[in-house]
């Protein structure tokens, strides 16, 4: 398109291009100071089991306090991906949330901890070193740990990704596919690797009950994730409807505003201290 403009329009097509790069490049040079001066922060989503009301465990989701306002993780992780941060933010985020969970695991609470993985961090050789000796460092067991990865992650790069996930699995860490049924190649991936669990994406949760044919393939998913030996997380959980939908089907379990929205360290470990990890889901007796 460039081609065929007048020279000034070029000219303006690569400035706007470079005023483009240098956005990328000063937002990725404030994240690294971000990282440096503690700017980030980690919120926790419980999941639970859904029959019950029993906190299983929590996602741990990166926050950033950008000049006193909150950022969410879609307008950061794609450039601290570009830039290699997030290799450093995603230690930071496992190091952070084994603490925040080994915390309430001393007041007795079996607490699990669900951590998002970007690819540029499986990819990096020292990976599953580095998670053994953070979880060494905390004192966290490994397989209270589940890596949440997602489907491209699997197939870009596989024969990369595969035998690191798997050498992971081997420590005891389990892995979770996230956003499950977006993706695509999913149903050889989960031939080939040792998954133990997939998170239906919340673009399912929400037409469960208007629409037919999602309501059709979520009890399809729901069925496959149980006749694998898979544990099935439903994911955006708003509505009571779409809750009564799930628990029919046989979904164990499910993680949702409706459940409970993602809460500070404090509000985890409040839950650990006074409730013993339950909360009260609707229809439940917690
Ligand atoms: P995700 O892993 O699929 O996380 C679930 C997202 O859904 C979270 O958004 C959560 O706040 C939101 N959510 C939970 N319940 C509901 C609900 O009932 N309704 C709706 N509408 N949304 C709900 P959040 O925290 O903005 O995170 C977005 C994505 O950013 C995450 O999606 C994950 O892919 C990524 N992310 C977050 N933290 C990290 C991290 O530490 N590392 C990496 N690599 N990615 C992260
Ligand atoms: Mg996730
Ligand atoms: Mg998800
Ligand atoms: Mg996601």
């Amino acid at each position: 398109r460039a081609k065929d403009a007048g020279g000034g329009q070029v000219e303006l097509f690569a400035s706007h291009m470079h005023a483009d790069v240098v956005r990328r490049l000063e937002l990725q040079s404030e994240l690294r100071r971000a990282l440096a001066d503690g700017d980030f922060t980690l919120e926790y989503q419980p999941i639970v089991d859904l029959a019950g009301s029993q906190v299983l465990g929590v996602e741990a989701l990166l926050r950033w306090w950008r000049d006193g306002v909150l950022v969410p993780p879609d307008s950061f992780i794609g450039p601290a991906e570009e830039s290699g941060l997030i290799v450093e933010l995603g230690a930071w985020t496992m190091r952070e949330a084994f603490r925040t969970v080994v915390a309430c695991r001393a007041s007795s609470w079996d607490i699990g901890l669900s951590v998002n993985l970007s690819a540029r961090q499986i990819r990096s050789p020292r990976f599953v070193e580095d998670v053994a000796e953070m979880l060494a460092e905390a004192g966290l067991p490994p397989d209270r740990l589940t890596l949440e990865v997602t489907e491209e992650m699997l197939v870009e790069e596989a024969a990369e990704t595969v035998p690191r996930l798997r050498a992971l699995r081997e420590l005891g860490v389990r892995l979770a596919i996230d956003d499950f049924g977006t993706g695509y190649a999913s149903l050889v991936y989960l031939r080939q690797l040792p998954v133990d669990a997939i998170k239906i994406d919340p673009s399912f949760t929400a037409a469960l009950g208007d629409d037919q044919t999602v309501t059709r393939l979520t009890r399809t998913i729901v069925r496959l994730g149980q006749d694998l030996g898979m544990t099935v997380v439903a994911e955006g959980i708003e509505r009571p409807e779409q809750l009564d939908l799930l628990r029919e089907m046989g979904c164990a379990h499910g993680q949702g505003f409706l459940v409970a929205r993602p809460m500070s360290a404090a509000g985890v470990a409040a839950l650990a201290e006074e409730r013993a990890g339950r909360l009260s889901v609707a229809g439940t007796d917690a």
